[in-house]
């Protein structure tokens, strides 16, 4: 056995595994170990304070003290720590909590899925598409169409839904049958002189070619993030979400709408599909759900999909999918308490009502000499890094401008993500005035010191 290091840092060091990290790079580094929280701030090791204008990962809706959902996990662990609902077993906080999201989603979504994450999320929906089609009797119907630079997870069938090439390489995938299709990101797909009506009109003909050249008989589910996150905070051109869902209705094909960062708030709009006009079959949340204090993700489903579903268990006498963890009664009752704090304080009005202030603040960067394009809705905002705005060349190596600014973030009190060339903005949903102000005056010191 090895001894213990004496440190934290050194102990991290010599046993974790990091996720999304150049490991040998981190042998080098270290870890920025955070202790504490208060608010939309967290405190490292060293007592220095950041603002988290990532709201951890994309998702921490009421900030990092919030005790209530502390007191609501404490009362549950004493209460009923942990249950299941296989078969016909239930427990009251995973059933209220089905009910509130059945009443917070768009009309004709109705039923809930439970499961622990958003990966895990959308293997279930993929799961879900297939059982559904073989008990329709249309074994063939099981492709998926995605979009590149789509983000749905990392496990074997989410990360073969995601279009992300360093989720990709090395890791065999995709390894289920799924197309991806043209990034819905106007300034840097869209042709040379290419309108955003035209631009949509080409991503609307893309969809419908690849369906009719594979066979509509052939593919199950369109799948989206109503606005990209993970791949660089991309907002769809005018009239995109419409023609897809209307193409996807056309061709009988499951449109899912992944809300996993979207959902409660995020784009001003309670879900990102109410946001740009369209009604899904699917709706998959997690994150700000429980604001991650615990792990959960649901599966909304309208009554078309769940009838299937259910004929299907009929027929075989059983669903058989399921997580020990899927509606876990103490991340319920976070979920459930976290989304009476998000509604008493009106913390998805707070999004809407900060937006201009965020929004143009950053958009005053969109001048900056390192600054090819800053996009963004409600508090969801990215900066995207370009050598030459102009010609819209990146900087190289691929992200290294994003990866410096968001170090020097780091040095001014500011947490930010670099996603590829961008430098992604999510800031809690509990922001102020006064910390957009500081969100913003960290970043252009932070911006001012890049050049
Ligand atoms: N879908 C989207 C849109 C996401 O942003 C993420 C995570 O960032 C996932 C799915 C995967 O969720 P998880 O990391 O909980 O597996």
């Amino acid at each position: 056995m090895n001894q213990r290091p004496n440190s934290l840092h050194a102990s991290d060091i010599a046993h974790s595994m990091h996720p999304y990290t150049n490991m040998r790079a981190h042998e080098e580094k270290g870890p920025m170990i955070i202790t504490r929280g208060d608010g939309a701030r967290v405190f490292d090791d060293q007592g220095k304070e950041y603002i988290e204008a990532l709201a951890g990962l994309w998702s921490v809706a009421v900030g990092f003290s919030e005790t209530r959902l502390a007191d609501a996990a404490y009362e549950q662990l004493k209460k009923l720590p942990y249950y299941h609902s296989f078969a016909h077993k239930a427990h009251e906080p995973s059933i209220r909590l089905a009910e509130k999201l059945a009443e917070m989603t768009p009309e004709g979504l109705n039923r809930v899925f439970f499961t622990n994450s958003g990966s895990e999320a959308n293997d279930t929906v993929i799961k879900m598409a297939w059982f559904l089609n073989n008990g329709l009797g249309r074994p063939e119907k099981k492709k998926f169409l995605a979009r590149n630079k789509g983000y749905h997870g990392i496990t074997i069938a989410s990360g073969s839904l995601t279009g992300l090439p360093s989720n990709h390489k090395d890791f065999d995938l995709p390894a289920i049958p799924v197309t991806h299709l043209t990034t819905p990101h106007y300034w840097r797909c869209a042709n040379e002189g290419e309108s955003e009506v035209a631009f949509t009109a080409r991503l609307l003909k893309e969809l419908e070619d690849t369906i009719l050249a594979e066979g509509p008989e052939t593919i199950a589910g369109f799948i989206g993030e109503p606005v990209m996150g993970a791949g660089g905070v991309m907002t769809p051109p005018v009239g995109y979400w419409p023609g897809v869902a209307e193409i996807c209705a056309k061709y009988d094909i499951l449109l899912v709408a992944d809300e996993v960062i979207n959902g409660f708030g995020r784009t001003g709009a309670p879900f990102g599909c109410q946001k740009y006009g369209f009604t899904p079959d699917i709706l998959v949340t997690s994150k700000q759900l429980t604001s991650s204090y615990m792990p959960l993700a649901a599966i909304v489903v309208n009554d078309k999909v769940y009838n299937a579903i259910a004929d299907n268990t009929a027929k075989l006498g059983t669903f058989g999918h399921g997580f020990t963890g899927s509606g876990h009664p103490v991340a319920c009752a976070v979920g459930l308490e976290n989304l009476a704090i998000i509604e008493e304080n009106d913390l998805m009005g707070n999004a809407a009502r900060l937006e201009p202030m965020f929004q143009d603040g950053l958009r005053k960067f969109a001048d900056h000499p390192l600054v090819g394009e800053v996009r963004g809705v409600g508090l969801i905002a990215g900066v995207e890094m370009t050598k030459d705005r102009a010609t819209k060349t990146a900087f190289e190596p691929a992200g290294a401008m994003a990866t410096k600014v968001v170090a020097l973030c780091a040095e001014e009190g500011l947490i930010v993500r670099n996603v590829y060339e961008t430098v992604a903005f999510c800031p809690p949903l509990i922001v102020t005035e006064d910390d957009v102000a500081e969100i913003l005056a960290r970043f252009g010191r932070a911006m001012d010191k890049a050049l």
